[in-house]
């Protein structure tokens, strides 16, 4: 690791003044995922700001604005109290279901919201400082592109940068249609809509998100919806535990009857974002609930999926997994 200097921000102002202040700071959370690039010489920070001290870790109801009667979760919480919160669990079951499945007990006791959100790609050739890789180091190449590229993605990648983006929780996050709130150095607040705080590559790779340097997310913000009966979130790994998804989904439907009033499908490990599966969403809506129907709405979404050489077994598991999903979510998520 290279030499690097720490300060813990007292508050709010402070700790986004002394990121803004510097280009080659970050900000210091949980550290599950920067220490371990720092280890591998992926980031090289010059000075950490430690902000794990500045509260914004509640979790609330909306009482006022677009989001009312929604939940607000605070960006420096832990993803463990934001999965085990009550609010949570009752009305977005989805995204403790989608938290739950990623990394373990121990890491989720230290990871944050906030932090889960801006994790990078587990992507081995971005990992590996010896090999070429347009996401940490721009213009020096691809080198999955041409190599073992089973774990990448089969949407929205461009010829400079093939890699999947890892969170689970985000891709519950798409699904309930999230927005992010982040305040900068001069006190100003934005809030960015969950599609459009993660990027696809095209021609920037090294830009994860649509975040601004000097931006601290504050809050991560849940509008009221009626998908708590009927969610599922469903992940496949190659391993049953302490995986990374090959594909996930998260699913939840909206009904009257039989007939689907609202679907929202979201998907991970596809694409270098979550991926809004709003074609099979808009053919869904009006329909009845059936395996019938479920199949020709994966088969429209799945249509479209570009695979790369050794990944082409993405397209039939997410079609199956967009199936199962949503036949889980019509259960209650029972089997
Ligand atoms: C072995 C292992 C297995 C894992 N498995 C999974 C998995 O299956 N699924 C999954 O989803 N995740 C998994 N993870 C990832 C884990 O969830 C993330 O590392 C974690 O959520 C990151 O949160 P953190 O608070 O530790 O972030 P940090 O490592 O502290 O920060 C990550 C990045 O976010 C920035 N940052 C942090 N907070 C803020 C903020 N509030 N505002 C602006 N910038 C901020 C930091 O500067 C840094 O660039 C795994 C991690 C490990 C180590
Ligand atoms: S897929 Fe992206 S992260 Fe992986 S080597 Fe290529 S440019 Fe780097």
């Amino acid at each position: 690791m290279r030499p690097f200097t720490y300060t813990t921000a007292k508050d709010l102002p402070s700790a986004t003044k002394l990121l803004t202040g510097n280009l080659n700071a970050k900000f210091l959370a949980g550290g599950t995922n920067l220490l371990d690039l720092m280890k591998e010489d992926v980031e090289r920070p010059n000075e950490l700001i430690d902000i794990t001290r500045l509260g914004l870790s509640e979790i609330k109801p909306i009482t006022a604005g677009a989001n009312t009667g929604g939940a607000s979760i605070g960006g420096l919480g832990k993803n463990t109290d934001a999965a085990n919160h009550p609010l949570i669990r009752q009305n977005y079951p989805l995204l403790t279901q989608a938290i739950l499945a990623g990394a373990s007990g121990q890491i989720r006791n230290m990871a944050t919201n906030g932090g889960n959100l801006l994790q990078r790609t587990r992507c081995p050739y971005f990992y590996d400082v010896s090999m070429p890789c347009n996401k940490r180091e721009p213009g020096t190449g691809c080198g999955a592109l041409e190599g073992i590229n089973r774990m990448h993605a089969i949407f929205g990648w461009s010829d400079k940068c093939v890699a999947v983006y890892p969170s689970d929780m985000a891709v519950a996050l798409a699904a309930l249609d999230a927005v992010v709130k982040v305040r900068n150095a001069s006190g100003q607040e934005r809030v960015i809509l969950f599609a459009d705080f993660h990027r696809l590559p095209g021609d920037t790779p090294e830009k994860d998100t649509n975040l601004n340097h000097g931006e601290l997310i504050t809050a991560v913000e849940l509008p009221r919806n009626n998908f708590a009966d009927k969610s599922y979130y469903l992940k496949v790994r190659d391993r049953a535990s302490y995986a990374f998804a090959l594909v996930s989904v998260a699913a939840a439907l909206e009904t009257s009857g039989t007939k689907i009033v609202q679907a929202r499908i979201a998907m991970g490990g596809v694409a270098h974002k979550p991926w809004r599966a709003l074609k099979a969403e808009q053919m869904l809506i009006g329909k009845e609930a059936t395996e019938a129907n479920f199949k020709l709405a994966a088969d429209a979404e799945m249509a479209d999926a570009k695979p790369l050489a050794h990944n082409k077994f993405k397209v039939e598991l997410g079609n199956r997994s967009i199936v199962r999903a949503l036949q889980m979510a019509m259960n209650g998520g029972k089997a």
